[in-house]
């Protein structure tokens, strides 16, 4: 084995090979953009090596850099994860140019899988079955409808060199194929630099299932089972697991073999993915080969206990694959998740910012999270807004599904938008929990996974106000009840109120303080309650003695309560307290958290009122109003409108008239 290697990659998967890489004891180099200077991968590497600006292709995609990186550092090999250069040819014959190990296939097993056409071709001589199509040279319009037209309707548009669910278009009828054709080939030509199409008939109500493949240097093979990828967005994977619900031993064994001889007529070595399209009745065809490492891998070693990248490394260094096929055998049930920060409910928008909060579930035997993140870590606009890999283990799917949810609910993040709400939805509606699986799941269960927003419910609002009371409550130095600043009286019950917002509805709860406990009431509706705070804003409550747990982070004026997996976001609105969010120092007022200035009230040398409303910052989906604390004259704004702010940054500088 060498003994050190280069990580040509950020995020999840560099931490991860890292972790492999550092249990075989080798020597690990990271290599980051500007922006991930302090990123939990370098953090992690025994080296980092700077390579460039923030944007990916003046840094983790500029080959030469890299390589130069690992000849400066000595690195013996180069594991380039997935995306990035994972799949670039040129990039593993510069490595061999350079005697630096590609820990990944022959340059030649990479073109020959790098178009879908070609790859089309190479299976059919192999006898791989194929979805029908057509997927030769020949590009002319007319004759590729033509071809649409005698393979029926519907029928898939794809680029030869897509990749990522891009490139991409489905026909329904022969009248839109033409113009189908055209915006396929412009897409193509921008996002792939190659126009080149091949057509295929749609498949209805298809699953995607995969077969994981694996060859050495000495010409063995073996696959490691299937994994189920039907859960899908816009042909993107998001929940992926092993095995595939239904499947059975002779299909498994079949779609194996297909899978192998695939591999072994492009002369692969390394890990590899084998994409099959499945029909609801079992029949499967080719669809494409990843030649990398895939995102859902964990799932597959889960379940049979290896660890793939440690099989990598092992395959570059010339030693045989660790185990033969009838080694290898499947034990219990995985399913991972993929934790983007994005908001489900506003067509998955990415959502950008500081984890201001992250809370995960424990790790162990049942529970694993791949992460490129950590709490203070900031999800830029740069790179994918992947937040985590959430994977969980059990002895039957039923079993797995029950420990994701627990996982899930368990899963609490605040600072940025996350999916985690939406996959817990997922994960509980009842197509996917029967396994009724296909890559339309999404899109039918709409109804179940995007419910139109309702008023936060009545716990979650009692959940902040206790959150509220209790911080009031206590003191850091020891609790003396007589010294505690609140409104409890010896003898008395004092009542106050204390008010919520949720977009435009506003809750007021009335607080009586007990000696032991609250009474709140709200909607004139009254509850005992009974907390005992735990850590990290956990909260054991007791509602008129029912028993229940939840979550409050507080960040500025907003309260982000974690209830049953759900996570509502509420505003405190404190009449008593500076104006919200607005910190003042020394007359400048700072920017609560990331965000982006949508308004600008006032104009410079302008005089202002205390309370006066001077800009709207629009941040974690909401527009936040940020007044003035203090009368006096604005001198200047710092930012203009549709900057980018980030926490801590001055806004706009006043000169106030008490100063
Ligand atoms: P998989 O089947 O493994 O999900 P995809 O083709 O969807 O494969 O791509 C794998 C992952 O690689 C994606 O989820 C994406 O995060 C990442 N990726 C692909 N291309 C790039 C790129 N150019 N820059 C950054 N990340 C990329
Ligand atoms: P990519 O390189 O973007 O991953 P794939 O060829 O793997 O492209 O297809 C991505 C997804 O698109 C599949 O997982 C599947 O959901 C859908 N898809 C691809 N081919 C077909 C087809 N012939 N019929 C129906 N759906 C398809
Ligand atoms: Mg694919």
């Amino acid at each position: 084995m060498f003994d050190s290697i280069l990580i040509a990659n950020r995020g999840e998967i560099a931490c991860r090979v890292i972790r492999t890489a550092k249990r075989l004891g080798l020597r690990t180099i990271a290599v980051h953009s500007e922006a991930d200077a302090s990123a939990r991968h370098v953090r992690l590497a025994d080296e980092a090596v700077a390579i460039g600006p923030a944007a990916a292709r003046e840094s983790y995609l500029v080959a030469d850099r890299i390589i130069e990186a690992a000849k400066r550092t000595g690195a013996k090999a180069i594991h380039p994860g997935y995306g990035f250069l994972s799949e670039n040819a040129e990039f593993a014959e510069a490595c061999a140019r350079e005697g630096i190990i590609f820990v990944g296939p022959p340059p030649a097993a990479i073109r020959a899988m790098g178009s879908k056409a070609a790859a089309k071709a190479l299976m059919e001589k192999a006898d791989v079955p194929l979805t029908p199509g057509y997927h030769g040279d020949e590009q002319d319009p007319g004759f590729l409808k033509t071809q649409a037209d005698a393979i029926g309707y519907p029928v898939l548009i794809k680029a030869s060199a897509g990749g990522g669910g891009k490139g991409m278009r489905l026909v329904e009828k022969g009248e839109d194929f033409t113009d189908a054709l055209a915006s396929c080939r412009r897409e193509a030509a921008s996002a792939f630099g190659d126009e080149h199409v091949l057509v295929e008939k749609y498949i209805t109500r298809p699953r995607h299932i995969e077969i994981q493949v694996f060859g050495d240097a000495h010409g063995n093979y073996v696959h490691l089972f299937e994994r189920d990828c039907s859960v899908q967005r816009r042909h993107q994977k998001v929940v992926e697991e092993a095995p595939a619900p239904g499947m059975t031993p002779e299909r498994r064994h079949r779609m194996g073999e297909a899978a192998v001889a695939a591999a072994r007529a492009v002369g692969y070595v390394g890990a590899g993915t084998v994409e099959f399209i499945a029909n609801q009745d079992g029949s499967f065809y080719f669809m494409e080969m990843n030649t990398r490492l895939q995102v859902e891998h964990p799932v597959t070693e889960m379940i049979t206990g290896q660890d793939l990248v440690e099989w990598q490394l092992r395959v570059a260094a010339g030693e045989k694959l660790p185990l033969s096929q009838a080694e290898l055998a499947i034990q219990g049930h995985a399913i991972e998740a993929r934790i983007y920060a994005e908001d489900a409910d506003r067509g998955f928008l990415p959502s950008i910012g500081r984890l201001a909060h992250v809370d995960a579930p424990g790790e162990g035997p049942h529970v694993r999270i791949d992460t490129g993140v950590e709490e203070g870590d900031e999800i830029t606009p740069h790179y994918d807004p992947m937040v985590a890999k959430l994977i969980v283990w059990d002895e039957d799917r039923d079993a797995a599904l029950a420990r994701m949810r627990r996982a899930l609910a368990d899963y609490r993040v605040a600072g940025v938008t996350t999916n985690i709400p939406f996959l817990a939805r997922l994960i509980a509606c009842p197509a996917f929990a029967e396994a009724d699986l296909d890559t339309g799941l999404i899109e039918r269960e709409g109804a179940v996974l995007f419910p139109p927003a309702a008023a936060p419910p009545r716990d979650a609002l009692l959940a902040a106000a206790i959150a509220d009371l209790l911080a009031e409550r206590s003191p850091d130095d020891g609790a003396d009840p007589w010294d505690i600043r609140d409104d409890w009286r010896l003898n008395m019950t004092a009542r106050r109120v204390l008010t919520y917002r949720a977009g435009e509805a506003s809750f007021d709860i009335a607080v009586a303080s007990l000696p032991a406990g609250w009474v709140l009431s709200l909607d004139g509706i009254e509850t005992s309650m009974l907390a005992t705070p735990l850590s990290r804003g956990r909260l054991s409550l007791s509602l008129d003695g029912r028993r229940i747990s939840a979550g409050v982070v507080p960040i500025g004026a907003q309260r982000h309560v974690f209830l049953g997996g759900a996570i509502h976001v509420l505003e405190r609105h404190d009449p008593l307290a500076i104006e919200f969010g607005a910190g003042t120092e020394g007359g400048r007022l700072t920017a609560p958290m990331p965000g982006k200035i949508v308004a600008l009230l006032v104009k410079p040398g302008s005089r202002i009122e205390k309370g006066q409303p001077l800009l709207i910052l629009e941040a974690m989906k909401m527009e936040h109003t940020i007044k003035a604390p203090n009368g006096g004259t604005v001198t200047g704004f710092n930012f203009a409108v549709g900057d980018q702010v980030a926490e801590g940054d001055a806004l706009v500088a006043v000169e106030t008239e008490d100063a």
